[in-house]
């Protein structure tokens, strides 16, 4: 899924190369526990692994993460040329 994004003029888009990167990370010890999901690429998977994760060791609290990559789209003309990156 691909998704838009406006900051004024500047269109930022989801890169489609990229799928989204979700996870989950421990936080009911965090001094103790701190166990990580890993990053996979569907949000049920990071479900799955917290439910595991809360019947194995009766922990309940977690930092859920999505992450992505994007590109921006700026208006014509509104970076100067000097600081467009050159292909080669
Ligand atoms: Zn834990």
């Amino acid at each position: 899924m691909t998704r838009y994004f406006r900051f004024g003029e500047f269109e930022i888009v989801q890169n489609p190369d990229e799928p989204p990167a979700f996870g989950a990370v421990c936080v009911a010890h965090p001094k103790e526990c701190h166990e990580h999901s890993g990053n996979v690429s569907d949000v049920k998977t990071v479900h799955k692994w917290i439910a595991g994760h809360a019947r194995d060791t009766g922990h309940l609290d977690f930092d859920r993460n999505m992450g992505d990559r994007c590109h921006v789209i700026p208006p014509e003309g509104a970076i100067p040329e000097a600081r467009v990156p050159r292909s080669v």
